[in-house]
């Protein structure tokens, strides 16, 4: 039976230890901290390829819509087909752990993996999957830490308690000029929301600073702020995924939205792709299959969020306008990004959308 070691207990790290169990692999799991601790995220689940289901624990709601708002506001239905939910990721995460333990893998909580460590690890196991997220531990072995500094989106975060009725069932998300990035209302019930801003660009401004003005302009200065917390979104795949018998997964392979930020579900589905490749004795082609099923979903993104960055707030509310025209719901769009033709494909902009997207 294969030896897997599992370094990060977060959506990656838990989604590798499920499905290696299944697959009949001997799994254990490092987390330097207890499982659903100091998590960093606005915590939307957007299964945006419609891979993964239902969250089995830790669901809040199932989102009804997405407001978006450029210079004008556009509401974006959901349908069953989109598999957006609002959920609390420390009970979702400690439901995946008791199901990872109940299917035979072993998790060591407050267990760090340093770099003497995972010289060990890559020795005992005969596979070692890194879903330590950005900068992984990985990357600190082989020396391209830097990297995901240089190519990652950064963000800054509040958790406020208050009066969020008025988004029941609902997420917000608005544009901050120019695109360089943009600011959630992303709330967990009727009382308490992620409120938080990505800058996808480096920017002079000072991120909280820009948080700040964004809760004031949503009236949401006398609201108690229970959480604050920042991170980076790492976008770029680094040049490899596998370095000896180490696997980048989740965050340490870089694959987060560049057009959202939002990388939950590519983090799970790399780690399924991860086992995978193990169970099947194909690590060596771990890269490319990553990419057959994430990469034209997130080059798709990446190219759009270029565009965006290039046109000025009217423009680009007038693109939203026509595409909100298009009236099809949120999962729609999010789904076919994972096509080069999906922009063609529900005829939005004749044309013009496909074009730019193929330069
Ligand atoms: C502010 C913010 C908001 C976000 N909001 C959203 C959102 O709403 N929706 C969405 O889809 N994505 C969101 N993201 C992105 C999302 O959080 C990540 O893509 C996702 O968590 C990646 O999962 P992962 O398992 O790869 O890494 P992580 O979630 O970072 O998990 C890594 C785990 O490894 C552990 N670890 C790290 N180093 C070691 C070590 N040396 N030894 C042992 N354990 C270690 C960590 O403690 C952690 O538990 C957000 C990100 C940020 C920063």
């Amino acid at each position: 039976m294969q030896k897997i070691a599992i370094i990060g207990g977060g959506p990656a790290g838990l989604t590798a230890a499920i499905d290696g169990a299944k697959n009949g692999l001997s799994v254990d799991l490092y987390e330097q901290y207890h499982i659903g601790d100091h998590i960093r995220c606005a915590e939307g689940f957007f299964d945006t390829l419609n891979m993964l289901g239902e969250p089995k624990a830790g669901v809040r709601f199932k989102v009804d819509e997405m407001k978006f708002k450029v210079k004008h506001e556009y509401v974006f239905p959901s349908d069953d087909q989109t598999n957006l939910w609002m959920i609390d990721r420390r009970e979702w995460q400690i439901g995946l752990a008791e199901e990872a333990r109940s299917l035979g893998v072993t998790i060591y909580e407050n267990t760090a993996i340093s770099k003497d460590k995972f010289k060990k690890l890559v020795q005992a196991y005969d596979w070692v999957i890194d879903s330590s997220g950005a900068p992984s531990i990985t990357s600190k072995v082989y020396g391209f830490n830097h990297f995901y500094k240089e190519t990652s989106g950064l963000t800054v975060q509040y958790t406020l308690l208050g009066d969020f009725s008025k988004y029941n069932g609902k997420i917000f998300a608005a544009l901050i000029e120019n695109y360089s990035g943009y600011y959630w209302i992303f709330p967990k019930s009727n009382h308490e929301a992620n409120v938080g801003l990505i800058f996808f660009k480096n920017t002079k401004e000072n991120l909280w600073d820009e948080l700040e003005k964004v809760i004031e302009k949503e009236g949401l200065a006398s609201y108690t702020k229970t959480k604050k917390l920042g991170g980076i979104c790492p976008v770029v795949q680094p040049e490899k995924l596998v370095y000896g018998n180490a696997l980048l997964t989740g965050d340490a392979a870089g694959l987060i939205s560049a057009l959202h930020g939002g990388g939950i579900d590519n983090a799970c589905i790399s780690g399924k792709i991860a086992i995978e490749c193990i169970a099947k004795n194909e690590v060596d082609q771990y890269k490319s299959k990553i990419n057959d099923v994430l990469g034209k979903k997130l080059a798709g993104e990446t190219r759009l969020a270029n565009l965006a960055y290039k046109l000025n707030p009217s423009i680009l509310d007038k693109i939203v306008k026509v595409i909100h025209r298009s009236n099809k719901p949120l999962g729609a769009y999010a789904f076919l990004n994972g096509n080069g033709d999906a922009f063609e494909k529900i005829g939005l902009l004749k044309g013009i959308i496909p074009s730019i997207l193929k330069n």
